[in-house]
């Protein structure tokens, strides 16, 4: 067997030396109570979007579920698996998070893959498929006249939050929690190279500054 990435044992050698010590009792408290996160994120794989770290939360603070392109299926009750759906069952029906956040960002890999239907992404491949249901039938996704491809894609990666929001209010328990004003749906986007958060104004339907 290859051995454990020393980078992982390093950082874990600094969490338990520097972090564990100022969390440790916080840890053994969600140990015996168990967690109570107030807020689901829904984010990106993409490693420079860590929701953690950008909502600098502690242990226990965020229910975190991460997919290519932060996407969120529609409600889908069938005899197969879906794993977004049982993250959001759990968080919802037995967490009772208070908020959930669809949490986008620039560069986004899986929209870019989407975009320019490279090979070997076609819709017979894992990621083909997934971002296909980004579309409903019979949408067309082009880039409009005088668009850059710039301005383009981050219309697309907010197009993305948009699609996830409309789809998590499929989904019976969400829309019920929702509309009893128990809990809410909130839209983020997170500029990698500055380092910036944009909240989604649901009024005006724009992404607005969070700083
Ligand atoms: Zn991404």
């Amino acid at each position: 067997m290859s051995p454990f990435p020393q980078q992982l044992l390093d950082g874990y050698r600094t969490f338990r030396n520097e972090r564990l010590p100022t969390e440790q009792s916080r840890y053994r408290e969600l140990s015996e109570r168990g967690q109570s996160p107030e807020v689901m994120v829904i984010g990106c794989c993409d490693s420079r979007v860590s929701p953690e770290v950008i909502f600098d939360a502690g242990p226990g603070e965020l229910f975190v579920m991460r997919n290519i392109a932060n996407l969120v299926p529609v409600y889908q009750p069938d005899e197969k698996a879906h794993g977004v759906s049982a993250a959001l069952e759990y968080a919802v029906n037995v967490l009772r998070v208070k908020h959930i956040v669809v949490l986008g960002h620039a560069q986004c890999g899986g929209i870019r893959a989407f975009l320019d239907k490279i090979e070997p992404l076609s819709p017979g491949d894992f990621i083909g498929k997934w971002m296909a249901m980004f579309i409903k039938p019979g949408e067309v996704v082009e880039q409009r006249d005088h668009e850059s491809m710039v301005d383009f894609t981050v219309r697309i990666e907010k197009a993305a939050v948009f699609r996830s929001l409309e789809n998590l209010m499929t989904f019976p328990f969400v829309r019920n929690a929702a509309e009893r004003g128990d809990m809410r749906l909130h839209g983020a986007y997170f500029g990698v190279a500055e380092g910036s958060l944009f909240v989604l104004d649901q009024a005006t339907k724009e992404f607005k500054s969070a700083s």
